[in-house]
């Protein structure tokens, strides 16, 4: 993370209600707000891996992701198909990337992306032709691909932003940010409308302040975004994040809310607390596991956008939709409200609206016969800039999830196939090879006859609540699939358990 711009600080004027401790709205500047809109490109991922580092264990709780962050990060990479996937979900890649860093304060410690090649992929004929981001991917020849080279021309990349402009945001003004974090162009009237809403009458009761808000307080806004319902008076009046009631989400109903072809699903098995529907485990293939996984990769602008039925989001919709009406980007195509991801989060079958991005093919200048030395690469080398010795080789992208570097890149998972999973409601994913299934039963104490065993098929309606679920709760498989079950009585004796059995396993 750059040093400098974690340091640097922002000047924010509250307007606070001191009898009732807590601040009615904020005043910023456009450095601030492009900020806070960059929190919403970080990927999932990222955030858990910021929170944990930053802030206090409670308020590093976003949903079920510091679950799902925990079960990548303690899976044995042998459960994964190379280092490298376990690698691009620890650490996920932000596609604007580019833009964070030219803010004031970015806070992303994601390392630059880089690229790799193998050392001799110009001498040696067996090398493939192929370019990496990760260092730790195996060429043909045997070698790792630890060769890094720059791309010429890639860092004046003049479509962020501008010195004048934010680098989200082009309003060179200020703006008025309400304690629920909706943020809008200040204006005398907004603020008038803001405060008529709360119900102050004049300025009488309310007090103002300049305050100086540095690293720590855009980490703790960035943990509150999640968990309250007033992050500006929980991170500068209280000073620690006061965790909302949850409350029950209204759950998706099955059909027509999401439309879309129910022709490609997931299948898995689980086992549901028949007195009060709480999914206790589900027991899947490496391909749900994928599924959950990619959820790292998503940032919450786009976690938002593809939960359909919103509404219920809290201050991460409010920011969202925020940033969606006073966006730059919203003057150029469509392109924002699509959830583009890196192409190598690629899984199959792909059941929510994931868009990936071109794989880049690039250019390398090598002297034939070569011996070794500098070469250069670019997106497009001039072909009359050649001399006789020289030639163009084409680079393409080598992804992470492949064992060896071929161009064949469809249908690959990050986990290797064939393993089993038991996956808990608060999602943690453990393989069924290191984790013992008596203990798990021995340690929910339950009447055997009282637990249900279904089998469930996740297509996008299930895989878009999932997702909306494990965002905001802690129970992610319950409140995202409970009415997908098939309903049941309790305690219904007349189901034969055991023919169900046989039938589910089938299917797994
Ligand atoms: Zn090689």
């Amino acid at each position: 993370m750059d040093n400098t711009a974690t340091k640097h600080k922002f000047s924010l004027r509250l307007l606070i209600d001191e009898e009732k401790n807590r601040v009615v709205l904020a005043e910023a500047g456009k450095d601030f707000v492009d900020v806070l809109c960059s929190l919403l490109t970080l990927p999932m991922g990222t955030i858990v891996r910021l929170l944990e580092k930053h802030q206090n264990p409670q308020s590093s709780i976003v949903g079920c992701f510091h679950n799902l962050y925990k079960s990548v990060s303690e899976m044995d990479v042998e459960n994964f198909e190379t280092q490298a996937c376990k690698n691009v979900l620890m650490f996920p890649r932000s596609l604007k990337e580019s833009h964070c860093r030219k803010l004031k304060m970015n806070v992303d410690d994601t390392e630059a992306t880089m690229f790799f090649v193998c050392p001799s992929f110009r001498s040696n004929v067996s090398c493939c032709k192929v370019y990496s981001n990760i260092s730790t991917l195996r060429c043909t020849c045997g070698s790792s691909m630890t060769r890094a080279f720059q791309i010429e021309g890639k860092e004046d990349d003049g479509s962020v932003g501008n010195k004048v402009d934010g680098v989200f945001l082009s309003c060179r003004t200020s703006f008025i940010i309400t304690d629920d974090l909706k943020v809008a162009l200040n204006s005398m009237g907004l603020v008038l409308n803001v405060l008529n809403g709360l119900g102050y009458s004049g300025f009488d009761k309310l007090q103002e302040m300049v305050i100086d808000v540095g690293f720590d307080e855009v980490m703790s806004l960035l943990g509150c975004l999640f968990t309250s319902e007033a992050p500006l008076t929980d991170t500068f009046l209280r000073k620690h994040c006061m965790t909302r009631k949850r409350k029950m989400l209204t759950p998706l109903v099955q059909d027509n809310i999401v439309a879309g072809e129910a022709n490609e699903f997931l299948t898995l098995k689980v086992y549901v607390r028949k007195t009060d529907s709480v999914i206790l485990y589900a027991e899947c293939r490496e391909d749900f596991v994928d599924f959950l996984f990619t959820f790292l990769a998503i940032p919450p602008e786009f976690a938002w956008e593809l939960s359909v039925d919103n509404k219920n989001m809290g201050c991460v919709g409010n920011l969202c939709r925020s940033v969606k009406d006073l966006s730059f980007e919203k003057r150029k195509e469509a392109i924002v409200s699509k959830c583009m991801l890196p192409y190598y989060y690629d899984i199959s079958p792909q059941l929510l609206d994931i868009f990936l991005e071109e794989r880049v093919e690039y250019e390398c200048l090598v002297i034939q016969n070569g011996f070794p030395g500098s070469c250069r690469f670019a997106r497009k080398i001039n072909k009359y800039e050649l001399s006789n010795r020289e030639k163009i080789v084409k680079l393409s992208p080598m992804d992470p999830k492949s064992v060896l570097c071929s161009s064949d890149h469809g249908g690959v998972g990050f986990l290797k196939g064939e393993t089993n999973f038991i996956v808990s409601d608060d999602l943690f994913i453990t393989p069924m090879n290191s984790s013992s299934t008596i203990s798990l039963l021995s340690k929910l104490q339950m009447n055997i006859s009282d637990i249900d065993e279904q089998v469930i098929n996740i297509s996008k309606s299930e895989a878009v609540s999932l997702l909306r679920a494990s965002l905001i709760t802690s129970n992610a498989l319950t409140n995202g699939l409970s009415n997908f079950l098939s309903k049941m009585k309790p305690n219904d004796s007349t189901a034969p358990s055991s023919s169900k059995v046989s039938k589910s396993e089938e299917t797994l």
